[in-house]
């Protein structure tokens, strides 16, 4: 059993692997642009696989959030609790965005990317408009749940999932059958993880081919310093600032989390969305890690919802990126301005590809930078969303850790086993 699972996380990585190498072999010979490889390899086949591996992803992510923060608010000995678990966790999102952000914008700021860069072609980049704070809050609470579900809006499932909870704890007899039901069904939608993990190295084999073979090289030499920086800010965040926050804030070993965590940064590296690999996320916090199901199914959902560290991280160097191309010197105000609405950005921020751009124009706006500039950066954009994909949900499972710890709902035995690789 154990050797199987062992298997699969190193398919999962020769998946990764082989991907890059095939995806640069067929860059490199220009096969990329033959007709047939394009139409039947890159548009047929490897699409297909590709798709229907995040689309198999995807379809778990609203029935499993549902059905386990139900069951998790459900199991909370005290509602009360809640409010203070929540308090608690949203603030430790919010500062380890904080802190990522300001690692991004202060090595920016001694390296300068951009200064010096010449402006070949025009650029283009329309900026959608970010809705106003106050419609973000209305906006949690759903006026109809299928409507929250069919849509996918994560905050919405999650008050929804919250309030059944708490009902169902306060409905006596009646609630208690109902919660059974669904404890029943939180069991089935796992054993459905785990069997979409089977397909998991081919998929992640074909999205990864997908992005090596199409990302142009020579994108990444004309932004060398600003990819460098991105990719030097995610690297010290994921392994500096975590594991000292890990283990000065619960004692808990950061390697032994690292370990047990890698299945899920390549699923987050490969599919480039959070909100893709919630079911891997979770699954990983709970039976890996030990975080019990009730901190977990609250903290991964709403993790991979408002807290993006990556993306933050993407966002500090970009801002100094583009105001050296544009000219313009940061004044100590409009860097606090960047850290401030960075910070809050990546709470609007969808866990999906790409998004982490959009919201860039946000920040770009409140420091009144040329939003149009974004469309420098978004040839090479694809590969670093991957890579902060990965930190954004490595932050999700560390604050998940953090909480339980704090509140006495981990299991130690499971986390220090370095065989529990959960059923
Ligand atoms: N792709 C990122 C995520 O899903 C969001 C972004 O930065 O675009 O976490």
């Amino acid at each position: 059993m154990d050797l199987a699972k062992t298997s699969l996380t190193r398919n999962i990585l020769i998946g990764m692997l082989a991907g890059m190498v095939f995806g640069l072999l067929l860059f490199f010979l220009g096969l990329n642009e033959n007709s047939i490889v394009k139409t039947y390899l890159l548009d047929g086949l490897l699409k297909v696989v590709g798709d229907v591996f995040v689309r198999s992803l995807k379809v778990l992510v609203v029935p499993l959030v549902l059905v386990s923060l139900i069951c998790g608010t459900a199991a909370m000995d005290d509602i009360r609790r809640l409010g203070a678990v929540g308090v608690k966790t949203v603030a430790l999102y919010l500062a380890t965005t904080c802190i990522a952000i300001s690692i991004a914008l202060g090595l920016a700021l001694v390296f300068q990317p951009g200064e010096g860069f010449e402006l070949t072609d025009s650029v283009s980049f329309t900026a959608k408009e970010a809705p106003p704070l106050i419609e973000v809050i209305i906006n949690i609470f759903p006026t109809n749940p299928f409507q929250a579900m069919a849509e996918g809006n994560m905050l919405q499932v999650i008050t929804f999932a919250i309030l059944m909870g708490i009902a169902l704890v306060l409905a006596g007899d009646a609630g208690s059958r109902v919660l059974s039901v669904f404890k029943d069904m939180n069991e089935v939608i796992m054993k459905l993880v785990v069997l979409l993990m089977h397909i998991a190295p081919y998929g992640v084999f074909a999205k990864i081919t997908l992005v090596f073979a199409t990302t142009g090289y020579g994108a990444i030499k004309t932004l060398g310093l600003y990819f460098v920086l991105v990719l030097l800010s995610l690297i010290l965040h994921a392994v500096v600032v975590y594991p000292i926050l890990l283990k000065s804030l619960s004692g808990l070993n950061p390697l032994l989390f690292f370990k047990k965590f890698r299945n899920v940064q390549m699923f987050a590296f490969s599919t480039a969305s959070s909100n893709a690999t919630i079911p891997v996320t979770l699954r990983a916090v709970e039976k890996r890690l030990g975080v019990r199901n009730r901190i977990a199914s609250f903290t991964v959902p709403l993790g991979a919802t408002i807290n993006m560290d990556g993306t933050a991280i993407m966002q500090g160097v970009a801002t100094v990126f583009i105001a050296n191309v544009a000219g313009i010197d940061l004044t100590f105000t409009q860097i606090l301005m960047v850290i401030a609405t960075a910070t809050l950005a990546s709470i609007g921020t969808a866990g999906v590809p790409g998004v982490g751009l959009i919201m860039l124009a946000m920040v770009l706006q409140q420091v009144g930078l040329p939003v149009e500039y974004i469309g420098l950066i978004i040839g090479i954009d694809r590969l670093l969303d991957m890579v902060r994909t990965a930190v954004n949900v490595t932050g999700d499972a560390t604050v998940s850790c953090i909480i339980a710890k704090s509140e006495k709902e981990i299991d130690e035995a499971v986390f220090s086993d370095p065989e529990s690789k959960g059923s």
